[in-house]
């Protein structure tokens, strides 16, 4: 059997080697390493597959939120609402811009951000959400859009792990994930489903005037060389990731497909177990069906019951089998993000996931012998135990 990894990006990269290559190759050799026509070529390409009217390459998904947050003009002691169970990046940029985070708890069963839990957590103060479409699984769209739309919030959607999801809506019509609140955020980081080979981000919008405003600030807030109208930053995608991105994106879909045939092999092996909570799709959809994208797996998770979640963790380690526990501290208990207006009781959901979630190895090139090595391993551990 083929060596089990968390992601095997070696293998992905040899298929696509004979691309890959001489598109490098190509840079290397009119030394146009940044703001390139690869770059230009790669944000159109994303566009139209997107079918959005803007996409802003940056340096990572990370400044990819603070400069969406930066372009709507977000101001000090403004309250951003996001999900409490999520990667840091989301709630640390709110911090850096000196906005003040509301953290809130998420679905059980969809681990995304709770809709009610945003309601509650409304404030005359309150300016933007930031649904964070976690694990690859689209969050609750339809019913953020309205209330935001209902309090006057903006909407910025955390694509980091969802890209090439689409969302479908309540009237049956399909939208991708990024294109649906005012303003994106993604990341290429290389182990996100669509990633280059060091650092990459990108802001998605369809408001002309704020695509326009964050043109400016990704660089320096010049609209007009060396004139600078607005505090920026330094954000670029270099044209060597460019050319990676460029070469992969034909390849999204069936990378997210091949995703979603080993979800649906793992939940084949773990279906009807007592102590196993599969993941789940989006209205009523069991996220690996073949008709709706919802769900495009960034991450594998499982929710367990009764089940010593760490003894599992470390009993696949001794197996050679890597997992990963995303994410073991809830956001609002981590020393840098604590406040004293939080109530622990608000918290019940996310309280409970960080102790029984575990995320299984999930890349484009997972085969069924490991897929079978791996599910039996699982459910020997926990039917023994
Ligand atoms: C990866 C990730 C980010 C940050 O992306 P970087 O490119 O690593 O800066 C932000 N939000 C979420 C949910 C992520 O998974």
């Amino acid at each position: 059997m083929k060596k089990i990894q968390m992601v095997d990006l070696v293998s992905q990269y040899t298929k696509i080697k004979d691309v890959v290559d001489p598109s490098i190759q190509e840079i290397l050799e009119s030394a146009a390493f940044i703001n390139g026509p690869k770059v230009h070529q790669f944000q159109k390409n994303l566009e139209d597959y997107l079918n959005v009217k803007h996409v802003i390459p940056c340096a990572n998904g990370t400044d990819a939120l603070q400069i969406a947050m930066m372009g709507l003009g977000l101001k000090p002691g403004e309250e951003v609402i996001t999900a409490d169970f999520t990667f840091a990046a989301t709630v640390e940029v709110i911090a850096l811009l000196q906005l003040t985070p509301v953290l809130v708890d998420v679905d059980p069963v969809t681990f995304n951000i709770d809709v009610a839990a945003i309601e509650k957590a409304i404030t005359p103060k309150t300016k933007a959400i930031v649904p964070v479409h976690l694990f690859g699984l689209a969050a609750n769209m339809d019913e953020i859009m309205a209330l935001a739309e209902k309090h006057n919030l903006y909407v910025i959607e955390d694509n980091a792990q969802g890209i090439g999801a689409s969302y479908t809506h309540g009237d049956g019509s399909k939208t991708k994930t990024g294109v649906i609140g005012h303003v994106a955020s993604t990341s290429f980081f290389p182990s996100k489903n669509l990633g280059c080979y060091g650092d990459g981000g990108a802001i998605f919008t369809n408001d002309d005037d704020l695509a326009h405003t964050i043109r400016g600030i990704v660089n320096h807030g010049m609209y007009k060389r060396y004139h600078h109208d607005v505090v920026g930053v330094n954000s670029r995608l270099d044209s060597i990731q460019a050319a990676v991105l460029d070469a992969k994106l034909p390849h999204l879909d069936d990378y997210n497909n091949a995703r979603r045939n080993a979800a649906r092999k793992y939940t084949e092996a773990f279906k009807n177990h007592p102590k196993i909570v599969t993941p789940s799709g989006r209205r009523s959809c069991d996220g690996i069906c073949d008709t709706c994208d919802c769900h495009v797996f960034h991450q594998y998770t499982l929710n367990l019951i009764d089940v010593d979640r760490d003894a599992l963790v470390a009993h696949l380690q001794e197996k050679n089998i890597p997992c990963g526990v995303y994410y073991p501290i809830p956001l609002h208990k981590q020393k840098a993000y604590e406040d004293d207006r939080y109530n622990e009781a608000d918290f019940e959901v996310t309280n409970a996931l960080v102790k029984s979630v575990i995320s299984l190895p999930m890349h484009t090139e997972l085969d069924d012998e490991q897929i079978a090595h791996i599910t039996s391993t699982v459910i020997n551990f926990i039917d023994n135990n």
